[in-house]
């Protein structure tokens, strides 16, 4: 028997509860994994209060990703013992995911876990940290060095942006942080933010094209925010999108693309290549600062994911929640 986060199709939409299921309810697969520890990330907290459609089979085990010792295997690229962790791939929204004691996953969907990162720590980056990094080596992709100006970077105090400022800060970027809650801006500057600004600035309809100030953004939030940071990117300014947190619509115009040479990328964390996610993790282990890292983290038992779920889309969540199975 195991214990896990398990969300049901209920009447009115869905429900989670820890329950205790039986092993021969996982999934087929060829390594068996003993998570250690898990997080609560964006999408985990809509599966699980049922906020947003992200489950898309029931009874579905959430979670994202994942931390753990493998338990079994046949796979010659794992081993009983092997630390490995693991993000993306439909886990927790189409297949069995992290929140919960024991999981059964493809070998291809692993990676060893980073020499530098104990499971706590590759957990306190988890998804949200990995995407940041995503989205950093895609300004980078795209030549945004750090003497082409400021990066803003939106929803701050987030898991994908407090993870985004401590990264861009490391490499040298100036970096100008939109938050909601600007008191939280000695919090922010600790973690690399050079300027806080007032989320209040983006939220609203703006004009198509603005003064231009930013050479490049990462933006979590979507909707006015991201329509208002395009529409003040300087001339061949780069717009990494990668979250909703203020709506997935989009009310933009094409100005600041063909005026400006703004590019948009999108960036997926869920299906990506297992090169660039070894890139990716590989760079996070080495270029975070631990410190700061477990200043934005905050670690929670399993029974305490539903309630946290909760407190996370109502905004009273700052930074990580990791989750100690
Ligand atoms: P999070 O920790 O909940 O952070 C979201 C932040 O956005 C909040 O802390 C808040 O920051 C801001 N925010 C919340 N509600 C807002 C609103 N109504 N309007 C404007 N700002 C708002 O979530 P996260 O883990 O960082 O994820 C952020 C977003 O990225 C989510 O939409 C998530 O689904 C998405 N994401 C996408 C991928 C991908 O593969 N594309 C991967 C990971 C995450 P302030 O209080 O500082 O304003």
């Amino acid at each position: 028997m195991f214990r896990a986060i398990v969300v049901e199709k209920t009447e009115t939409g869905s429900a989670a509860r820890l329950a205790e299921l039986d092993e021969t309810a996982l999934p087929e697969g060829d390594v068996t994994v003993r998570v250690s520890h898990s997080t609560l990330n964006y999408k985990d907290a809509l599966a699980i209060t049922g906020r947003g459609p992200v489950v898309r089979s029931f009874p579905m085990i959430p979670g994202i990703d994942f931390a753990g010792t493998v338990e079994t295997s046949s796979s010659p690229r794992f081993k009983p013992g092997d630390a490995v962790l693991l993000n993306g791939f439909g886990l927790g929204e189409a297949r069995f995911g992290g929140l919960s004691e024991l999981a059964r996953v493809e070998a291809d969907w692993l990676i060893p876990l980073p020499e530098a990162l104990r499971p706590a720590r590759a957990m306190a980056l988890g998804t949200a940290g990995y995407t940041a990094m995503l989205c950093v080596m895609a300004l980078e992709a795209h030549g945004v060095t750090p003497d082409k100006g400021e990066i803003v970077v939106t929803g701050a105090n987030g898991g994908v942006g407090g993870v985004a400022i401590q990264i861009l800060h490391h490499l040298g970027y100036r970096v100008t942080a939109s938050t909601g809650r600007p008191q939280e801006t000695d919090y922010l500057k600790s973690l690399g933010a050079d300027e806080i600004i007032e989320r209040a600035e983006f939220s609203s309809p703006g004009k198509p094209l603005q003064k231009a100030r930013w050479a490049g953004a990462i933006d979590s939030v979507g909707s006015h925010t991201l329509a208002n940071v395009c529409a003040a990117m300087k001339d061949d300014g780069v717009v990494t999108a990668c979250g909703l947190a203020g709506g997935m619509d989009f009310p933009a115009t094409v100005a600041p693309f063909i005026l400006r040479g703004v590019t948009l990328v999108g960036i997926n964390s869920v299906y990506r290549p297992l090169k660039d996610r070894k890139t990716a993790w590989h760079r996070l282990a080495n270029e975070i600062d631990l410190e700061k890292l477990d200043l934005m983290t905050r670690t929670i038992p399993l029974a305490d994911t539903i309630q946290a779920s909760h407190d996370l889309l109502d905004g009273k969540v700052r930074g990580r929640v990791v989750v100690e199975i």
